[in-house]
C-alpha cells in the first residue's frame, strides 16, 4: 500500500520537468520480501537472479507474441566505457534502477526514465587489470537489502552505500594474505539472512586460493569464511573441511595456490537456510603441476552447500574431481522444484562449462541428472550415475598427447544467465562449441619444476612458440567456434528446439510466461523469439556487441525489457543502458566506428629466436591483458590490441613497460619481470604479428575493390 502510493505521488511529479527523482523505498528489501517477489511483485527485479532461487524467468505479460514486434526503446543511458564487459544485471525496486559499469561504479537511476538519482564511485585502483582474466573490465552487480546498495569492485572491495543518498557507509577489503595474490571480484554479492557474501576471481594471474566470506550486512564485520582450497598443512586447518579437503591434493599445492576461486555463483536456499557455491577451477590447469600424485582436489570445480548462518558444510558435488582443463562450476545456479522419476524433489540445476547439465537434490547434493548439453565433449564419455563421476575419455590425454580439446577453458556453456520455466522443466539458455589447444608447460616438461609468473598468465599449458609448434604437430583440428541457443529439458536431456547462432559469443537470456525469450547476441543484435520454436519475432541492431543479462519489470502498469550493451572491436559504443517497451520511440545515439587500420611498420632486424622468444614472453606476461593477438572475439577488450600501437608508442615502448609511463592508464610497469632485452624482444614479436595483420588487411581491402 505504501509503495502504492509512493509511485502514484511519483507519477504525479515526475510529469514536471523540474520534478525531484522518485523517493526509494529500497529500505523495505529483505528476506521476507525477496522471498515473496516471485509471487506478488513480479514488476520488481530484487537480487542477481532475480529472486532467491534465481530462475530469472519473468510472470509480466504485456509484452507477447503478438505485440512484441511494437517492441521500442523507452530510454538508453551510457554509463560505461567502450572497452568495458557490461555484464551486469541491474535491480530495480520501487521504481528505481541500480546498476553498474565494469570499473564497479554505481548508478542509481529512474527506472521509468532513465534519469540520474546518484552514482558512486568506488575509484577502483585501475592497475587491477593485471589480475583479471583476458583483458576484462567486469563487474556483474549490486546487492539491494535493507536500505543499502551493495557492490564488490573490481579492486578486491566489499561496499555498503546508503540507497537513499548514494553515500558510502562502510568499505572492506576482501583480500586476506591467505588467499595469496592481490584479485579482482567481478561477481555481484549476494545478501540474505543478515549477510552479505562475496567471493573473488583472477585464479589465472599467478598464486591464489579462493574462499567466500559471509559479512554482517550492518557492520561490514566478517561473520564466517569458508575456504574452497586447503592450505599448507602444516599449519593448522581454518576450519574441519579444509584437513577432509586436503587429503585428496598432492605435492606441495599450497605453494602455488591451487585456484578454486568462486567468481560468480552464490545461490542462497531461502528453504534450507544454505548457500551454494559454484567453485571455480584449478591453478595452474594441469594437475600434474598443481597436485602432482593427488586426487579430487577439493573443493576444485564442485558445487558446495554451506549453512548460511554458520558456514559450515551440508554436502558437496564435484562435477569436474581433479580439474584438468579450467572446467569451473562458478556458471549461474538455479533452485527449484521438479518430480524426478515420480519423487518431487527440490533441485538445484547447473551448466557448468565441462558441457553436462546437473541436476543435483539440494538437500543432500545426490546427483539425479547430468545429460550432455552440447554433442561436442572431448575430455569425457559421459557421467557414470552410479559414482556420480564424469568418465575421462582414455583416449584424449594432453599430458602424452598435446591436443585440441572441446569444451575449452571457455566451456562450453560460462557465467552467461539462463532463464528456467519451473512450469514446463525447461532450461533456455545459450552455449557454444569452443576448442582450446591443451599442452604441459615447457619448462616443466623438460625440468619436472613449474615457474609460477607473478605478473601475467599462470595457466602452466605452455606459452608462445613452444605451443605453437605443439599445435603444427597436434593429432587433430580444432573444432569450428559456433554459438547455440537452445530449449533444454535436463531431465531427458534433449532439446525442444535448438537454433545455431550467428557468432560463437553472446550473452544471457530471459524468458517470459507470455512465450517470449529475450537474448543479446555477440553481433550486437538483441532478438526476440517465440520460446516454444526458437523463431525470431523482433529484433533490435544495438551496434556493438552484448555478453551481458536480461531482466524484465514494470512501472505504473509498464513493462519494460532491459540490458546492457559494450563496444565490439567494430563499434566504440558505449557501455549503455538499454531498456524497451511496447511502442517506445527512442533513439540511441549513433556509435562512432573504431579505426582498426594496423599502421605500417618499420623493417624487422629480429632473429627468428628473438622473435620465438618474444613470442612467449608476450603469451606469457602480455596476453593476459592484451589477449593473444589475432584470438577471435567480438568483444573489445579494456587493454588495446598492440598491433594497432602508433609510431609514437613505438618509440615510448621501453619506457612504457619497463619505466610504467603509462601506469596512470592501468598499465604496470613490469621492470622487475622483465629485462630490456626481453621487452625489445616481444616488440618485435607484437611488429611481426603487426605486418602479417596488415598484410592480410591490404589483401582484404583489394579484394573487396
Ligand atoms: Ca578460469
Amino acid at each position: 500500500m505504501k509503495r502504492m502510493l509512493l509511485i502514484t505521488l511519483c507519477l504525479a511529479g515526475c510529469a514536471e520537468p523540474t520534478a525531484p527523482p522518485p523517493k526509494t523505498t529500497s529500505g523495505s528489501v529483505d528476506d521476507a520480501r525477496i522471498i515473496a517477489a516471485a509471487e506478488v511483485e513480479p514488476s520488481s527485479w530484487l537480487t542477481y537472479g532475480q529472486t532467491y532461487k534465481e530462475q530469472r524467468f519473468s510472470t509480466l505479460n504485456q509484452i507477447t507474441r503478438d505485440n512484441v514486434s511494437k517492441l521500442g526503446l523507452a530510454w538508453s543511458k551510457p554509463i560505461g566505457g567502450n572497452t568495458e564487459r557490461m555484464q551486469g544485471t541491474p535491480l530495480v525496486v520501487d521504481g528505481v534502477m541500480y546498476a553498474t559499469n565494469g570499473w564497479s561504479v554505481v548508478y542509481a537511476l529512474d527506472a521509468a526514465t532513465g534519469e540520474e538519482i546518484w552514482t558512486y564511485d568506488p575509484e577502483t585502483d585501475r592497475e587491477y587489470v593485471k589480475y583479471s582474466c583476458c583483458g576484462g573490465v567486469v563487474n556483474r552487480g549490486v546487492a539491494v537489502y535493507k536500505g543499502r546498495v551493495y557492490v564488490a569492485t573490481y579492486d578486491g572491495r566489499l561496499l555498503a552505500i546508503d540507497a537513499e543518498t548514494g553515500q558510502e557507509v562502510w568499505d572492506v577489503d576482501t583480500w586476506h594474505p591467505s588467499a595469496l595474490g592481490r584479485f579482482n571480484i567481478s561477481g555481484a554479492p549476494r545478501a540474505a539472512s543478515g549477510k552479505i557474501f562475496i567471493g573473488n576471481g583472477s585464479s589465472e594471474a599467478g598464486k591464489r586460493r579462493g574462499y567466500v566470506t559471509a559479512y554482517d550486512a550492518a557492520t561490514g564485520e566478517i561473520a564466517w569464511r569458508f575456504y574452497l582450497v586447503p592450505g599448507d598443512p602444516s599449519q593448522p586447518f581454518e576450519h574441519p573441511e579444509m584437513e577432509m579437503a586436503a587429503k585428496t591434493w598432492g605435492g606441495e599445492w599450497w605453494k602455488l595456490g591451487g585456484g578454486g576461486t568462486a567468481w560468480n555463483s552464490l545461490v542462497y536456499d531461502e528453504e534450507l537456510n544454505s548457500l551454494y557455491i559454484g567453485v571455480g577451477n584449478g591453478a595452474p590447469w594441469p594437475r600434474d603441476i598443481r597436485s602432482p600424485g593427488g586426487g579430487d582436489d577439493l573443493f576444485l570445480t564442485a558445487i558446495v552447500s554451506v549453512d548460511a548462518d554458520t558456514g559450515r558444510m551440508n554436502w558437496y558435488y564435484q562435477t569436474v574431481p581433479g580439474d584438468n582443463w579450467d572446467y569451473s562450476a562458478a556458471m549461474d545456479i538455479a533452485l527449484g522444484d521438479m518430480v524426478v522419476d515420480g519423487e518431487p524433489r527440490k533441485v538445484l540445476l547447473q551448466a557448468p562449462k565441462n558441457g553436462f547439465f546437473y541436476v543435483i537434490d539440494r538437500t543432500n547434493g545426490e546427483l539425479l541428472r547430468a545429460h550432455p548439453y552440447t554433442e561436442h565433449i572431448s575430455w569425457a564419455t559421459h557421467v557414470d550415475m552410479e559414482t556420480g563421476r564424469p568418465v575421462e575419455n582414455p583416449e584424449v590425454v594432453f599430458e602424452r598427447e598435446p591436443q585440441w580439446i572441446i569444451p575449452a577453458n571457455a566451456g562450453a556453456h560460462n557465467w552467461e544467465p539462463m532463464s528456467f520455466d519451473e512450469r514446463q522443466g525447461i532450461m533456455y539458455f545459450y552455449y557454444h562449441d569452443y576448442a582450446n589447444f591443451y599442452s604441459l608447460d615447457e619448462h616443466f616438461v623438460e625440468t619436472g619444476e613449474y615457474i609460477i609468473e607473478e605478473v601475467g598468465l599462470s595457466l602452466g599449458i605452455g606459452y608462445g612458440a613452444y605451443r605453437e609448434r605443439l599445435m603444427k604437430e597436434s593429432p587433430n583440428e580444432r573444432h569450428p567456434t559456433t554459438g547455440f541457443l537452445g530449449a533444454f529439458d535436463p531431465l531427458s536431456g534433449q532439446y525442444r528446439w535448438r537454433v545455431q547462432l550467428d557468432t560463437g559469443f553472446n550473452g544471457g537470456v530471459l524468458a517470459t510466461t507470455t512465450g517470449v525469450l529475450f537474448h543479446g547476441e555477440g553481433t550486437g543484435v538483441m532478438t526476440a523469439r517465440d520460446s516454444d520454436t526458437g523463431d525470431v519475432l523482433w529484433h533490435y541492431n544495438a551496434k556493438g556487441s552484448f555478453s551481458s543479462s536480461m531482466i524484465s519489470y514494470a512501472i505504473d502498469g509498464t513493462q519494460y525489457v532491459a540490458t546492457m550493451v559494450s563496444g565490439s572491436l567494430d563499434y566504440a559504443t558505449p557501455g549503455t543502458l538499454l531498456v524497451f517497451r511496447l511502442n517506445g520511440d527512442a533513439a540511441q545515439p549513433e556509435p562512432s566506428v573504431r579505426d582498426r587500420t594496423i599502421p605500417e611498420q618499420p623493417p624487422q632486424t629480429a632473429s627468428v629466436e628473438e622473435l620465438d622468444a618474444g613470442n612467449t614472453l608476450y603469451h606469457a606476461q602480455c596476453a593476459i591483458c592484451h589477449r593473444g593477438l589475432g584470438q577471435p572475439s567480438v568483444v573489445a577488450s579494456a587493454s588495446p590490441d598492440l598491433r594497432r600501437m602508433s609510431a609514437e608508442t613505438r618509440d615510448a615502448f621501453e619506457a612504457i613497460v619497463l619505466g610504467g609511463m603509462k601506469s596512470d592508464l592501468g598499465m604496470p610497469a613490469f621492470n622487475e619481470a622483465l629485462s630490456v632485452e626481453e621487452v625489445r624482444a616481444i616488440k618485435a614479436f607484437i611488429s611481426e604479428k603487426a605486418r602479417e595483420a596488415r598484410a592480410e588487411q591490404l589483401a582484404e581491402q583489394n579484394t573487396r575493390s
